[in-house]
């Protein structure tokens, strides 16, 4: 097995799998094409969430669109996620204020 430098190639941080990998800005974490694109999405929902809760608004449909998210991150794989999704989204939300 060849140890050349594959950056873009790797093991998923979410859904565990090896496969082609992203990085995200400001993360240290790689995703797989799949993980990252749903993982954008459930960020930018947990910050449409704070927001619509600052704001007094019904949080009820955001809500529901990032439990959507985060069951098809989750099930990905049948193995589960190794990182739960909401620590991902916190964190994103401490490291980013
Ligand atoms: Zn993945």
């Amino acid at each position: 097995m060849e140890m050349t430098e594959q950056a873009l190639c790797g093991q998923c941080s979410v859904c565990g799998r090896v496969t082609e990998l992203l990085e995200l800005p400001g993360r240290t974490d790689k995703f797989c094409l799949a993980c990252s694109a749903d993982l954008a999405t459930v960020i930018l929902l947990g910050t449409e969430i704070d927001a619509a809760t600052v704001a007094g608004r019904s949080t009820d449909a955001l809500v529901c669109e990032f439990e959507e998210v985060s069951t098809r991150m989750l099930g990905r794989d049948g193995q589960g996620c190794p990182v739960p999704l909401r620590n991902f989204v916190l964190e994103n939300e401490k490291s980013g204020s």
